[in-house]
């Protein structure tokens, strides 16, 4: 039995978003916990799927004494400030500290953190704590499949491996993963694995890397076969697109006992993500266009059609709250349609105090100077309010108590907007069910998610139409105005159709 410190610092950090991540973001709940010390860590990532979650459960199945340090993570955005990095860091050593001797230690990252100060959080996060605990004491970490991996984390840890599935199902069984992993390393008595890693020399447009569709889901259905084959620990991470840091992009990384067995694995696996370059694309259009295509999808359709607002998506550094599809369908005059989730606590709470039946004059969402968007004015009938909170139910929140306070359905023209007082993307059908609206009832349904709205809501979709509206994920990287990332990397991948216009 070994003695395994265990903590999560978790961010995805969008360097061309408007807001960044301070203390208190890290102290709000939204839909993964709050920030938590100690004893209280355990009860408060129980039940969901997180990969801190995943990886205790396995390691005290099998029979390791777990010693919980920390869970800190904030919604995507821009850099975290240095005041709140800072403060994590030294929290989680002062844990540790307080701790004693620990035969093991293993992190929940994200892999794509940039602070104020840091291009890499984790990497640096890593050479810290490895100067503190010194070469031997083995250091496992899980990161997220949209890590930009770099050689220092992977040196400085004893081995990483990351999610296999976007959207993120796989989280809690990553954890797992990892715990069986080590259990097997410590077992073994066996020195520091060899690793290898290779960065792919194009981004992946954030939604193209979706692993519901390909060319993603043969790259990762490799990853499992190789590793399955060769014993080596093998990850694939499509990279965060959206970071003007040196080590933005998609990789291969792995860990084991054979370098050169390593290196073939990894190598196998960045040769086929290059070989299918060109398909890591896909058509993305234009809102007034998406709508037309969606009207005559809609025709005899019995299930909806979903327009998935991939730009303005919450999880990546969204803003949450423009406007530009929205419009578009109140335009087209679309009706039996349904949109979330606008990200405008201000109307929200209005919507609150005005009550149910209520007209309210507002103007909705639009509040943050994203280019080319601008606030929705407009009577809007109060059809619902709530204290948004409710428990998820699809692949990626299942168990998770999410907390959108407040909430609102308004009405204008045909559309129902689902109004919320936090920033999540509308990955789960709660998130509109709590309001009295049934996803699959609607003939429309307009999504701000880049890809995971793809796990609860594609098995109910007629189609699904992605829609390029103002936001701050932009659809291409190429579209942003990278200064320092390393020379040489395509922004988005050569050949691959990123836009069409109808
Ligand atoms: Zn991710």
């Amino acid at each position: 039995m070994a003695r395994i410190a265990v903590a999560s610092f978790r961010h995805e950090t969008n360097t061309f978003a408007p807001h960044k991540a301070t203390l208190t973001d890290f102290e709000t709940g939204y839909s993964w916990p709050v920030l938590t010390r100690g004893a209280d860590v355990l009860p408060a990532v129980k039940g969901y799927n997180l990969a801190l979650a995943g990886f205790v459960e396995r390691a005290a199945a099998r029979g390791h004494a777990i010693a919980p340090l920390l869970f800190a993570s904030a919604n995507p955005s821009a850099q975290v400030t240095e005041a709140a990095y800072e403060a994590i860091v030294q929290m989680l050593f002062e844990e540790l500290a307080a701790l004693g001797p620990v035969d093991a230690l293993y992190l929940a990252l994200h892999g794509a953190m940039v602070a104020e100060h840091l291009d890499d959080g984790e990497g640096e996060l890593l050479m810290r704590l490895r100067q503190k605990l010194g070469p031997r004491l083995p250091i496992v970490v899980t990161l997220d499949y949209h890590a930009n991996m770099s050689v220092e984390a992977l040196e400085m840890a004893t081995a990483i491996t990351g999610y296999r599935t976007y959207p993120h199902a796989d989280m809690a069984a990553t954890g797992a993963r990892m715990a069986d992993w080590l259990d097997g390393h410590l077992a073994s008595g066996a020195p520091r694995p060899a690793a290898a890693f290779r960065q792919t020399p194009f981004l992946i447009p954030l939604f193209a890397g979706c692993t519901m569709r390909e060319p993603a889901a043969e790259v990762v259905a490799a990853v499992a076969r190789i590793e399955a084959e060769t014993g080596v620990l093998l990850t694939f991470a499509g990279g965060f697109p959206a970071a003007d840091i040196p080590d933005c992009g998609p990789s291969v990384y792995g860990y084991g006992s054979d370098a050169a067995a390593v290196r073939a694995a990894v190598d196998q696996v960045a040769d086929l993500v290059e070989a299918h370059e060109r398909d890591w694309g896909g058509a993305v259009l234009d809102p007034a266009a998406a709508v037309a295509i969606a009207i005559k999808a809609a025709e005899g359709a019995l299930r909806p059609v979903v327009l998935a607002d991939i730009q303005d998506n919450p999880g990546a550094g969204g803003t949450g709250d423009t406007m530009g599809l929205l419009r578009a369908m109140l335009d087209a005059g679309l009706t039996g349609a349904a949109a979330g989730l606008i990200f405008d606590p201000h109307v929200a709470m209005i919507a609150a105090k005005a009550g149910e039946g209520a007209l309210i004059s507002v103007a909705l969402g639009g509040k943050h100077g994203v280019p080319g968007d601008k606030p929705l004015p407009g009577e809007f009938k109060v059809i619902a309010t709530a204290d948004g909170r409710m428990t998820g139910s699809g692949p990626l929140y299942k168990g998770a108590r999410l907390d959108l306070a407040p909430t609102a359905r308004l009405r204008l023209g045909g559309v129902d907007i689902v109004v919320v007082g936090k920033r999540v993307q509308a990955a789960d059908q709660e998130c509109f069910r709590h309001l009295g609206i049934e996803p699959a009832a609607m003939r429309f349904l307009a999504l701000k998610s880049s890809a995971h709205f793809r796990g609860h809501f594609q098995p109910i979709a007629e189609t699904i139409i992605d829609v390029a509206a103002p936001g701050a994920m932009a659809a291409d990287p190429a579209a942003l105005a990278f200064k320092r990332i390393r020379a040489g990397v395509r922004l988005s991948p050569a050949g691959a159709a990123m836009r069409e216009q109808a």
